[in-house]
């Protein structure tokens, strides 16, 4: 492991006082939030609701495969941390996953338990097999769709969409309609589906970014309308084809959708989802709107989660990644180090991580002397200087910052040097 100052000696009094605050050395820290209420929007004061698809589109990715056993654990801490609802998967793939769901459903979760189902009442009686309390009931509305993908009319896809709606709502499940690639329908012809779907009896409407080619500025119009006209609960569904799935999802909610559609770490299919854990965090710090969720299980979820989709967990992914809270330039140690405001927008307790001082090509002398301060050294000032010069030459010489035994070498190193010094 690279040299980190972490738990033990300073930082570690830096704990979580009360939710987006934590304390230093008996000094009190808040974290403020970027916006007052007043500057977020007071359209965006309602029961804001997270819906986790991890075991549903995530596991859709390609190559992703979970076990049985690990997308029941993955429910169980979705639903620990604070989940509204939980997309568990495909009940008419039968088998295994449908086992799966079950299991899910048995577990007793705090959480509502959803199943996917296309616009086929075959489907939904499979979901009605798991016990499941929720259906996202899906079809595609954009013209591109319908004609080469369903080979269908329009007037079919809403007929489709309405018999199944009815069949569900019959059977006392809340549904979640789905406009997949609504993003790319005729908005005129989505307008029509949704109050389709609305009649039918739907409690919501799913609106897929599908295929991730909305920005925010786009979204916010297009939701803003579609509310608006239908007068209905609207779930924000974003691809991150273009790197905007989290900021789309936020502007859908800024529009008036009461529903996050996420997956953990975003994943999903090609460049993934709405992160669970970036939507949830902005929410909070930029908007001022907390959840509740135990966000402090975070990082142990996104390790997770990663582990059983076999996906690599990029140390500078957003808000959990390994490298959120590590510093190692010299003038950002040093700011940490002195207050961790300085740097740092949200205490790492809070995701689940830590600060970690790293000391490499880039770290200053503030830093390297809080690293041997640990080792009970005290370095004087000009011994900082010098041993700084060995340190970035070895760092830049192996391309990497430096372990603590590296430095502990280094430092004694010098010490001989200084005693031949004398001696000579
Ligand atoms: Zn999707």
């Amino acid at each position: 492991m690279p040299v980190g100052t972490p738990e033990g000696k300073k930082e570690q009094k830096f704990f979580i006082g009360e939710r987006g605050s934590s304390h230093l050395d008996g000094e009190y820290i808040t974290y403020f939030g970027v916006y007052t209420k007043k500057q977020r929007g007071e359209n965006v004061t309602r029961k804001i609701k997270i819906v986790d698809t991890t075991l549903r589109d995530g596991e859709q990715t390609a190559g992703v495969v979970f076990a049985n056993s690990e997308k029941l654990r993955i429910a169980k801490m979705l639903d620990a941390i604070g989940v509204d609802q939980i997309e568990a998967g495909i009940p008419v793939m039968g088998g295994d996953e449908k086992k799966a769901i079950k299991d899910i459903v048995d577990a007793g979760l705090r959480a509502s338990i959803m199943g996917w189902n296309r616009a086929v009442i075959d489907d939904i009686k499979h979901s009605l097999d798991c016990g499941v309390d929720a259906v996202a009931i899906s079809i595609s509305t954009s013209d591109i769709h319908i004609q080469h993908k369903l080979r269908s009319t329009r007037e079919k896809v809403i007929e489709a969409m309405c018999q199944a709606c009815e069949f569900a709502k019959k059977h006392n499940l809340y549904v979640s309609v789905n406009a997949e690639d609504a993003s790319r329908t005729d908005p005129e012809f989505l307008l029509r589906f949704a109050r389709a779907a609305k009649e039918a009896g739907a409690d919501r409407l799913r609106f897929c970014d599908t295929v991730g080619i909305m920005d925010p500025f786009s979204t916010y119009e297009r939701i803003k309308w579609l509310i608006e006209e239908v007068k209905i609960d609207v779930e924000m569904h974003m691809h991150n084809d273009f790197g905007m799935a989290t900021a789309n999802t936020l502007a859908g909610l800024k529009a008036g959708a009461t529903y996050a559609g996420v997956t953990v770490i975003g994943l999903g299919e090609r460049a993934g989802n709405a992160a669970l854990e970036e939507v949830v965090m902005a929410l909070k710090y930029l908007w001022n709107i907390d959840l509740n969720f135990r966000t402090e299980m975070f990082r142990e979820l996104a390790e997770y989660v990663s582990m059983a989709a076999r996906r690599e967990l990029p140390a500078w992914k957003a808000i959990v990644g390994s490298n959120m809270f590590a510093h190692e330039s010299g003038i950002h140690a040093d700011g940490a180090l002195k207050d961790p405001r300085t740097y740092e927008v949200i205490a790492p307790e809070e995701v689940g991580l830590q600060r970690q001082i790293v000391i490499g090509k880039h770290s200053g002398t503030a830093a390297l002397k809080a690293k041997f301060a640990e080792y009970g050294v005290h370095l004087e000032d000009k011994d900082a200087v010098a041993l700084l010069e060995r340190v970035r030459a070895l760092a830049v010489e192996l391309k990497r910052p430096l372990f603590d035994k590296e430095l502990v070498h280094l430092y004694d190193e010098y010490l001989e040097e200084q005693k031949r010094k004398a001696v000579s």
